[in-house]
């Protein structure tokens, strides 16, 4: 067992700080985040993977279906032969590079470094999937696509918006911590999710809303507050553009039919719009609920309208704040592990922000955006010929899997760097043994934009390397330029001069606390908040946007009456496609909680009852579940989770992008739903 190093937790967003306890479990220390040493499960169960008998421990090659073990030398040598061989016939554009969203902002900043000094932008991490129609809609609003508040202010709030989010599972401590002790000393909490889980136990109002619906219900809470004269016209006067035009939109939704077409008593719309605006303080908290749709960006525009209508933006207790999925999304974005932005989100056609870079590198990153993480698996093949996957499972968590796994085949090269075989190694050309969260050290930003350290406890297993000096070789041998790091402190001092949000920042500030983003030496606890006089893009005012509902049909089509829709998420126990929280001690099994849930009147008409096993299936794929008969599901809905390969879930997701993000639409998936015969 290794040493008793304070780190924080490798799975959620939130960044609880952990340590080895005496018993080879997690315990708890006073972190920024979990300043009493609270750990959810999966906290307490992080250490439990690391001497696993499944981990990767030497370098393989493909050798027609085999994986032969091989030396680093002979790993990185093939690489370097295909890569080379890849950018010289077809240009470095020919390469896809996926980073790491669970590893350290050093590793990704040095692995989009990679990328560009190759020649090419096309790197992207699984923010994609999870919050980039949020990040979207955020950035062109407000100029900053993160979490508006803290926190630590965020208990402040006298209303807690909740909308297509379940952080009782999703972001345990953040729940536990920060919004139940607010809701229990008198806050109001409304609930917005087709499904009533263990958030909902919390919520004074609960609204189900249909999935795919957020658009009319978010139009027609705009429209009450108007009507009763709710808005917040002082703010709207000082800080808002493109009033009156959105006043007029607004003025032309019917209430009752907008909420009606949601699936939502329009009464209820009322009384949630009147204690949303009525509030002193309220924050808005946003999950994939919103993000994952056709058209995710749009829910967020209209989600942020009512949060400027109402003046809920720029104060402590306020806000819009997307709770971040994976333990550094936010920072693998931030670093610039994304198609179209450098580090510090810098747009990579801008010529002054390449240049610095260049003073930095020794090479200009190239002006041509990238492609984005889906749209590279559909090049594979064509456009794409090599494709390096660092600590991702894109062959589970991508949309349509049964593709994915066609186009993973028809790579020319496929370098995959996990801890564990998954569904990508398995159809890897070169699998390259790395390390766990515990046997490195580095940073990773949490999703209210804290800085935090983790240090390494335990060595890589076997002959397995740290992710950092893998892909530092790799640069050495693929590029002219030196990638040679003495540690990964130094590579955060380049990153911070890199990344303007970072700027100042140094591990020695970090300490055993945190640093945020934006980052000023001077700033005292509690000045986290964005947006306060100006906002993030330097404008004193952000612009309504009128947003037009558009039916949510799948463009593969719609039997109509063979609902319900399927939407996704996730449990406590669990994380991802399941490949590390399967393999811990906390829960290695499915369980009724993962079952299929469907309403009672959905299930009768199908002949299905509570435990019988069903089918669940479209027109590209067919999983098989156990139904759980439950009131809990809104009637024309069911849910599962997808954590486990028993029911990936993914083989049902389809193709369709939002156009503006790209993130693909995991939570309105058609289905029909049969008993099995
Ligand atoms: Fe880890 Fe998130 Fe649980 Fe905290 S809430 S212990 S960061 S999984």
């Amino acid at each position: 067992m290794g040493d008793r190093e304070k780190s924080i937790c490798p799975f959620c967003g939130v960044g609880c700080g952990v340590v080895l306890d005496d018993s080879g479990k997690g315990r708890g220390w006073k972190a920024a985040v979990n300043r009493r040493g609270e750990l959810c499960p999966k906290g307490v169960a992080a250490y439990d993977v690391l001497g696993h008998d499944d981990r990767l421990t030497e370098p393989q090659v493909r050798d027609g279906d085999e994986f032969v073990t091989v030396s680093w030398e002979t790993a990185f040598s093939r690489i370097e032969r295909e890569f080379d061989r890849i950018v010289d016939e077809h240009g470095p554009d020919a390469l896809g590079f996926f980073a790491s969203s669970s590893c350290t902002n050093e590793e990704n900043y040095v692995f989009q470094k990679l990328a560009r000094v190759l020649g090419t932008n096309n790197v992207d991490n699984c923010a994609r999937l999870c919050h980039s129609s949020t990040v979207a809609a955020m950035q062109s609003r407000f100029g900053a696509g993160a979490m508006t508040n803290t926190l630590n202010d965020l208990v402040d709030a006298d209303c807690f918006l909740v909308w297509g989010s379940n952080p009782a599972e999703q972001h345990p401590i953040i729940f536990s911590s920060y919004l139940a002790p607010a809701v229990n000393r008198g806050a109001t909490m409304v609930h917005i999710d087709p499904r009533k889980n263990r958030t909902t136990e919390l919520a004074e109002y609960h609204l189900p809303v249909k999935p795919g619906y957020d658009i009319p219900l978010l139009n027609s809470i705009c429209a009450v507050i108007f009507e009763e004269g709710l808005a917040d016209e002082d703010f709207l006067w000082k800080r808002v553009s493109e009033v009156a035009q959105f006043r007029t939109f607004v003025s032309h939704v019917d209430v009752d039919t907008s909420a009606k077409l949601a699936g939502v008593a329009p009464d209820d719309v009322r009384e949630v719009a009147r204690i949303y605006a009525s509030a002193d303080r309220a924050a808005a908290f946003t999950g994939m609920g919103m993000s994952q749709h056709r058209y995710g960006t749009a829910n967020v525009h209209a989600l942020i309208n009512l949060v400027l209508v109402t003046g809920n933006i720029g104060r402590r207790g306020t806000g819009v704040n997307p709770l971040r999925g994976k333990n550094n999304v936010q920072g693998a974005s931030d670093v610039g592990c994304l198609p179209d932005v450098l580090p510090g989100y810098r747009p990579v056609t801008d010529t002054d922000a390449r240049r610095a870079l260049a003073e930095l590198w020794g090479v200009e990153p190239p002006p041509k955006p990238g492609v984005t993480e889906v749209e590279m698996t559909h090049d594979f093949g064509g456009e794409i010929r090599g494709a390096f996957v660092f600590g991702e499972n894109i062959g589970a968590t991508e949309p349509n899997v049964s593709r994915i796994s066609e186009e993973l085949d028809s790579l020319d090269c496929l370098v995959v760097q996990d801890i564990f075989p998954n569904d990508t190694t398995a159809q890897a050309d070169v699998i390259l043994p790395a390390s766990s969260w515990a046997e490195k050290s580095g940073t990773v930003t949490n999703t209210d934009r804290q800085v935090q350290r983790m240090r390494q406890s335990n060595e890589p297993p076997g002959n397995a390397r740290t992710d950092l000096e893998i892909i530092c070789e790799l640069g050495n041998r693929l590029t002219d330029e030196s990638f040679d790091y003495d540690s990964p402190e130094v590579v955060f001092s380049e990153l911070a001069e890199a990344t303007r949000q970072y700027a100042g920042m140094s591990y020695a500030g970090i300490g055993e606390d945190s640093q945020r983003w934006p980052f000023s030496a001077e700033a005292e606890a509690g000045t986290g908040v964005l947006h306060r006089d100006r906002f993030s893009n330097g404008k004193r005012r952000a612009p309504l946007v009128p947003v037009e509902h558009v039916e949510p049909v799948d463009e593969r089509g719609s039997d109509g009456d063979e609902t319900p829709v399927l939407t996704t998420g996730r449990v406590i126990e669990h994380f991802n496609s399941g490949v590390v929280t399967r393999r811990s001690g906390v829960l290695t099994h499915l369980r009724s909680t993962d079952a299929l849930q469907i309403h009672p009147d959905d299930a009768a008409e199908r002949g299905i009852t509570d435990g019988d096993q069903v089918v669940i299936l479209n027109d590209i794929g067919r999983v098989r579940a156990v139904a759980a008969v439950t009131p809990a599901i809104r009637r024309g809905v069911a849910f599962i989770t997808f954590h486990f390969a028993e029911q990936l879930v993914n083989r049902l997701t389809g193709d369709e992008l939002d156009p503006e993000s790209k993130i693909p639409t995991y939570k309105h998936i058609e289905v029909r739903v049969e008993r099995e015969k």
